[in-house]
């Protein structure tokens, strides 16, 4: 009986319907409908990634994505609201109005295959890019987003360890988090955002990897790095974000003079996260109301201590324009956080006579809100921004 009680690898955990708590009620029916279609067709069809852990911990998931056995071209064929898209048709978006549900046939690791196959001058369809539900659990990021909700059964099946982290809270890398980083830098400001946004601390050896490898994201795409940190707002947690950001190294990497400054003032207890817990409570405030926070109120928010300590003129546009060059944010991103921070002077004072065309700027409601949330992290009356905003209200619709 040697190996009587070693795990068996090649196989899965699998937890049977009475031991999760995922109910098919809080799933989008319009994934299940693609889940069904797939699976009455005799393809294995997953929830996969980020819905099955919101629904595990018992959020609601912004999106629901499927993983299935099925080729593209077979989704395609299995319905007729299905576009293939991406470099080489390899993901299907089966539409239901305005709605998206991802659909991806189960994957194989590794960003490497990927460009091999891509660059290949002709290589045929039928290669490499695909693989097994196994394949595609190992090549996620991190084990709680590596669970797979088995529609045939109601089980959720389990390669990677996912279903104890959640229920530990832990950010853990799938594989070895050295090779996961260095092969995708991006996944240490993934695990930066699942850590603030559900409050699960990262384990040890994938923090020690971020620490070792946080300079890695200056190889990273621009554009792709500049979204992450725009993913670190929304839910109320940049505070923590922004902390643990600092503390990795990454900040210091993407805006070096920022992490500069909090290292001098404070650490923890820097007057960025001050304004960055104003920005949170705002941010808590806002969602489901409809409203979106604008990320140029984000960026201002972020860099408002750096601009109070310049104290010279020009001041905005200096610490703005950090986030210009080591970011690239769009160029309506940098003007608009310009605006917002040099407003502030405007309306620190109740509008005087005939003085107060400000009102008519687009951004006027933005840098209301600027205001509002500086005065709250520094217990300063509103007063004066009371006033603007009771002539906005008598006279901003006007023009
Ligand atoms: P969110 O709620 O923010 O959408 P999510 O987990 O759904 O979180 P997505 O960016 O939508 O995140 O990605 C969907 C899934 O794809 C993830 O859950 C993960 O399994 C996988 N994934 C995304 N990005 C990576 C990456 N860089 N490396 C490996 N796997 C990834
Ligand atoms: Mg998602």
């Amino acid at each position: 009986m040697f190996g009587f009680f070693r795990k068996k690898v090649n196989e899965p955990v699998v937890y049977r319907r009475p031991e999760h708590c995922i109910s098919r009620k809080n799933i989008d029916p319009d994934a299940l409908k693609v889940l069904y279609r797939l699976s009455s067709l005799g393809y294995t069809a997953y929830l996969v990634g980020g819905g099955v852990r919101d629904l595990l911990i018992g959020r609601q998931p912004k999106d629901f994505d499927v993983g299935t056995s099925a080729k593209p071209a077979e989704v395609k064929h299995a319905f007729r609201n299905c576009f293939l898209i991406g470099r080489r048709f390899r993901l299907a978006h089966v539409k239901f109005g305005g709605k998206v549900i991802e659909t991806a046939t189960f994957r194989q690791n590794s960003q490497t295959v990927g460009e091999i196959i891509e660059h290949a001058a002709e290589g045929p369809f039928e290669d490499n890019t695909f693989g097994t539900p196994q394949t595609d659990a190992y090549r996620r990021d991190f084990t709680v987003n590596g669970l797979f909700y088995d529609i045939k059964d109601f089980s959720v099946i389990d390669w990677v360890g996912g279903m104890k982290d959640i229920r530990k809270k832990i950010i853990r890398a799938i594989g070895d988090p050295e090779i996961r980083f260095q092969e995708d830098p991006v996944r240490m400001m993934r695990a930066v955002k699942f850590s603030s946004r559900l409050g699960f601390r990262i384990e040890k050896r994938t923090l020690v990897a971020m620490k070792k490898y946080h300079s890695c994201i200056l190889n990273a795409s621009v554009p792709r790095v500049c979204e992450e940190v725009f993913r670190l707002f929304p839910y109320g947690c940049s505070a923590e974000a922004f902390r643990l950001m600092h503390e990795t190294g990454l900040l210091g990497d993407l805006l070096p003079e920022l992490s500069r400054y909090i290292a001098s003032s404070g650490n923890g207890r820097s007057p960025v996260f001050r304004y960055l817990k104003g920005l949170d409570a705002y941010e808590k405030m806002m969602t489901g109301k409809g409203f979106e926070v604008s990320n140029g109120l984000r960026a201002a928010v972020l860099m408002t201590a750096l601009y109070k300590a310049e104290k010279k003129d020009g001041a905005g546009r200096k610490v703005m324009q950090m986030m210009l060059d080591s970011l690239k944010i769009p160029k309506s991103v940098y003007f608009t956080a310009v605006l917002l921070m040099e407003s502030s002077r405007r309306l620190s004072a109740p509008p005087a006579k005939g003085k107060f065309r400000f009102i008519y700027n687009r951004d006027f409601l933005d840098a209301l809100d600027y205001n509002r949330i500086i005065a709250r992290s520094e217990k300063r009356s509103e007063d004066a921004l009371n006033k603007w905003a009771d002539l906005y209200e008598e006279k901003g619709q006007e023009e």
